[in-house]
């Protein structure tokens, strides 16, 4: 009998988790947004500044630089959702913007298994992946679904960056049941100054209102603060339109979700 009412609670707990959507429609009152924040792992603008804040943003860690494991236990205990920002090879551009052990087209299918299943042991705690530039990979079907085979092994849902519109990585995610989300907008670029995020935020706002919820990804690096300072530049104007920043994980279905009768089924 307890475990019945365990059962109607947990019922209950999921459907209503489901809610906000519907109101979203129907009032207008809750609407949430992600934000990632790409590159982290090495000691550069904005790290520390995330960290120390507490805006819950996705932390997308690039894996084998100095700093990548100790910021994803760092991140994982202050609470922030840890992503494994995977270098993927793209069409143009620097070999050195990839950073080690990147995923090229040149290896053999088993080798991209290795690297990501490295990159994973690499960035502790992470609940999803996304790309690293990867222009060039993101179209390539053996290594796509080669990346994608060990994403759903350990359970993580994927992030299509966005870097290209021939990308397979979204029908590719769905054939293979992984929970999956596509980028609606960038907040900087290279040499984006604090207003640009400022207004790339407004922006995210935009898209949020009209569709319920939405995706941005930012930057740390060389510009990393004028991304921090924009985005809390913007949460005044968030909180006056009541979108919420959520971990990347809200906002996508998972199996779980989907099915929760498998939830407790042992
Ligand atoms: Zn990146």
């Amino acid at each position: 009998m307890i475990k019945r009412f365990t059962c109607i609670m947990i019922i209950a707990l999921f459907l209503s988790s489901q809610l906000p959507i519907v109101h979203a429609e129907e009032n207008h009152s809750v609407y949430r947004a992600a934000i990632i924040i790409d590159d982290f792992g090495g000691n550069t603008g904005g790290v520390k500044e995330f960290m120390n804040a507490d805006v819950p943003i996705t932390m997308a860690i690039m894996p084998f630089l100095d700093e990548s494991t100790e910021q994803a236990k760092r991140a994982n205990e202050l609470g922030f959702e840890v992503i494994i920002h995977m270098p993927l090879e793209p069409k143009k551009g620097k070999r050195s913007w990839l950073g080690p052990l990147p995923i090229t087209a040149d290896l053999e299918t088993d080798e991209v298994k290795r690297r990501v299943e490295k990159a994973i042991e690499n960035v502790p705690h992470a609940k999803g992946i996304n790309n690293h530039m990867g222009s060039k990979i993101v179209g390539n079907e053996r290594i796509v679904r080669a990346i994608l085979e060990v994403a759903k092994k350990h359970g993580l849902y994927v992030i299509d960056s966005g870097t290209s519109g021939d990308s397979v990585v979204p029908e590719i995610a769905e054939e293979l049941n992984i929970p999956y989300g596509i980028r609606d907008t960038f907040l900087d670029d290279s040499f984006s100054s604090r207003n640009h995020v400022y207004k790339q935020m407004i922006k995210l706002c935009d898209i949020v209102k009209k569709h319920g919820q939405a995706i941005a990804i930012g930057h740390v690096g060389v510009k990393g603060n004028d991304t921090f300072n924009g985005i809390q530049d913007a949460l005044p104007h968030l909180e006056e339109k009541n979108i919420q920043i959520v971990p990347m994980s809200h906002l996508l279905n998972t199996k779980v979700e989907d099915n929760p009768e498998s939830f407790w089924q042992d």
